[in-house]
């Protein structure tokens, strides 16, 4: 199952007129942007993943992927994981590509990736995701709007330049739509940008007196109230309010970071976001962690169609698939076609649920008509080209030196994983469980 082709897209799926994101104020959000990468084994099956991004900021990944995952086992999660890790030492982090590995592993094996994990399929339940500002009653038609579709839940969004706006807003809409809706409300202080418009930095005490309101309008949580980082104040503000908070979606450092804002008594809903946080393996690892500290855990899901399939993969077969309700971004125009644009089948709500897909790995197919309309492909690895260009950097000699030592170390790492697998270990599944 050794990785033989790596493949880069630029995706660019046009949003029919302007999304308003309210985590970056003042931002005409005109596509749905992200880097998408095709792992090919030699076999010729293929795993996919994508990373979010704002512009072509990979367009230099290639000349770091290609000689160091070429070559490698897909179903090594491991060697992977250290291959990712290495990357982000110098400043690339890569582990939005970690789970097209497992796309393939499933696809090797025909099983999909909540089935390897150990869950099982069917429905989970959706809360439908607000992406934009909105005012008071806007934001009370807007809920109507949900939950005439099915859904019980909505999370709005406050990101108003004062906490008399913000406050205005939920209170109004819990008058509008009455008691019974489970509204949770986004403050996306986490990572803040202010790179169009100024955006509001929240302090203790505005955090503070909007969880209160929040309290006290019935909500069921608040997320991300204070910088990511500022876990003694996250742990202060919790002990200080009811209101549950969430939080941890951009939280870039796995389990150790995790399981600090564990210790520390962060939130009572952690979001991972498998694309961010380093990838399948290490998102599995904190879902552990979430249950064994006694919180919740439910991932952040909005990026795009495939980073949304990644962490539907994880949510179902974690222990909270009944317990916790997933993210579903849907905020006209961010539409499901916006959202999975590049999907042969996008993933439509059924009054508020989400057939989670029964297709080995990720259970999702990229769309190749969509991809070669809104795709540029921007690089091709194979071990000929990385070998080119490794004797025109290198010069003959060198380069072939450094290939020897390379297959030399991949050979005693399948030695390695042939050892594994006669104690009955699997080279995949070994991977989820902590270093
Ligand atoms: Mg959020």
């Amino acid at each position: 199952m050794r990785i033989t082709q790596i493949d880069l897209w630029h995706v660019a799926i046009p949003v029919r007129g302007t999304f308003y994101p309210a985590w970056i104020p003042g931002f005409p959000q005109t596509e749905n942007r992200f880097t998408l990468i095709r792992l090919r084994t030699a076999s010729g099956l293929e795993g996919h993943s994508a990373g979010p991004s704002i512009a072509r900021e990979r367009q230099g990944l290639g000349s770091l992927l290609g000689p160091y995952f070429l070559g490698e086992r897909a179903d090594d999660i491991s060697s992977i994981r250290q291959r990712i890790r290495e990357m982000g030492y110098l400043g690339q982090k890569a582990g939005w590509i970690e789970p097209a590995c497992w796309d393939i592993v499933g696809k090797s094996r025909g099983k999909a990736l909540w089935e390897l994990l150990g869950g099982s399929g069917g429905k989970v339940k959706l809360y439908a995701s607000t992406g934009q500002m909105r005012t008071g009653p806007e934001r009370v038609k807007e809920v109507e709007a949900r939950l005439s579709e099915g859904f019980e839940a909505v999370k709005l969004r406050v990101h108003a330049a004062t906490l008399e706006e913000d406050v205005e807003q939920i209170r109004k809409t819990r008058a509008g739509v009455g008691s019974r809706p489970i509204l949770g409300v986004d403050a996306n202080q986490g990572w803040r940008v202010a790179v169009v418009a100024n955006a509001p930095r929240w302090d203790f005490q505005r955090a503070l007196a909007f969880c209160k309101a929040a309290e006290e309008a019935g909500f069921s949580w608040v997320e991300e109230p204070l910088p990511m980082d500022d876990y003694q104040g996250l742990s202060r503000l919790r002990a200080a309010t009811e209101v549950d908070l969430a939080g941890g979606e951009l939280n870039s450092h796995g389990l150790p970071e995790f399981g600090v804002m564990l210790e520390k008594g962060c939130y009572d809903l952690y979001q991972p976001d498998a694309v961010f946080c380093g990838g399948v393996a290490e998102t599995w690892q904190i879902i552990q962690k979430v249950k064994a500290a006694g919180a919740r855990y439910t991932p952040h899901t909005w990026t795009n169609g495939v980073g949304l399939a990644i962490n539907l993969q994880l949510f179902a077969a974690s222990p909270f698939r009944d317990e916790t309700m997933l993210e579903y971004p849907y905020d006209s125009p961010w539409l499901p076609e916006v959202r999975d644009g590049i999907l042969s089948q996008p993933f439509l709500h059924q009054r508020g649920e989400l057939e989670v897909p029964r297709g080995p790995g990720l259970g999702i197919e990229i769309s190749q008509r969509a991809l070669r309309r809104h795709g540029h492909h921007f690089f091709k690895a194979t071990k000929l080209r990385v070998a080119v260009s490794a004797v025109l950097d290198k010069g003959l000699r060198t380069a072939k030196e450094a290939g020897a030592a390379r297959d030399a170390r991949l050979a005693a790492r399948e030695r390695e994983l042939a050892e594994l697998s006669t104690r009955g270990e699997d080279s995949a599944l070994c991977a989820l469980r902590p270093d």
